[in-house]
């Protein structure tokens, strides 16, 4: 794990660091210009969801252009977007403040798990999440979360706490993955009422017990949609 980050940084200090989006040169630690940075709707970081169990963040408000990125990757197998993707994830979490005491844990002691895919199907996530923990060093595992029982799909519920409902006690936390880690990400595509990712906060604390913070668990994702945003392949020109 650590020489596949070492790889990647050695990758990104030979091809001098340009913008994902228009290969613009940047002189910094970024992954975008100021320019696509704003197009693409990244967020200052901080969180969108706060529950007892967990902080929820989202890289980007919705707009046409995360639309084309996440909407190519999830219904038209744009390959290509999935390092856009998980871009956006490391361009927002390296923009999170030290006081959120990531920089301060050893990148082993971090663990990055994404939402599972429903039914057996190819993970769109497991692309972009396995990118994301490989740029910081975190460890990886796809197989931690899985559903327990079929839900269904929740951009197809337009009520919040139908979604809440629809969503309840379905996840299950693998037993003795997470233990022995200082802190958890659970990466997703898209949040909306955060029923996802509260019910995958819900797994993680039902694994731990009470011992387990706030702090402790993160939840990322690359955006997030208002309820009521309609949700369509044919939404978007290919
Ligand atoms: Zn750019």
């Amino acid at each position: 794990m650590f020489i596949d980050t070492l790889i990647e940084k050695m990758k990104a200090a030979l091809q001098n660091q340009a913008c994902l989006q228009c290969e613009q040169k940047l002189g910094n630690h970024s992954q975008f210009c100021p320019r696509c940075q704003e197009q693409l709707g990244l967020r200052v970081a901080t969180p969108v969801i706060e529950s007892a169990y967990c902080l929820g963040h989202a890289a980007t408000d919705f707009n046409p252009t995360v639309k084309k990125l996440l909407y190519g990757h999830k219904f038209y197998n744009r390959k290509e977007y999935v390092g856009h993707l998980s871009g956006l994830l490391i361009h927002y979490w390296q923009h999170l403040p030290p006081y959120y005491g990531f920089s301060k844990v050893h990148p082993e002691n971090v663990l990055v798990i994404p939402i599972p895919p429903h039914g057996g199907n190819v993970s769109l996530i497991d692309m972009f999440a396995a990118r994301f923990a490989r740029h910081f060093g975190y460890d990886y595992r796809h197989d931690a979360l899985s559903w327990v029982r079929e839900v269904r799909q929740q951009h197809r519920i337009h009520e919040k706490s139908s979604r809440f409902s629809n969503i309840a006690q379905s996840l299950h936390m693998k037993s003795g993955i997470v233990s022995g880690y200082e802190r958890i990400i659970i990466v997703d595509d898209i949040t909306t009422t955060g029923a996802t990712l509260l019910e995958a906060s819900r797994a993680f604390h039902n694994e731990v017990g009470s011992m387990a913070r706030r702090n402790d668990l993160s939840c990322l994702t690359v955006t997030r949609i208002p309820l009521g945003t309609q949700f369509r392949s044919g939404d978007i020109e290919e």
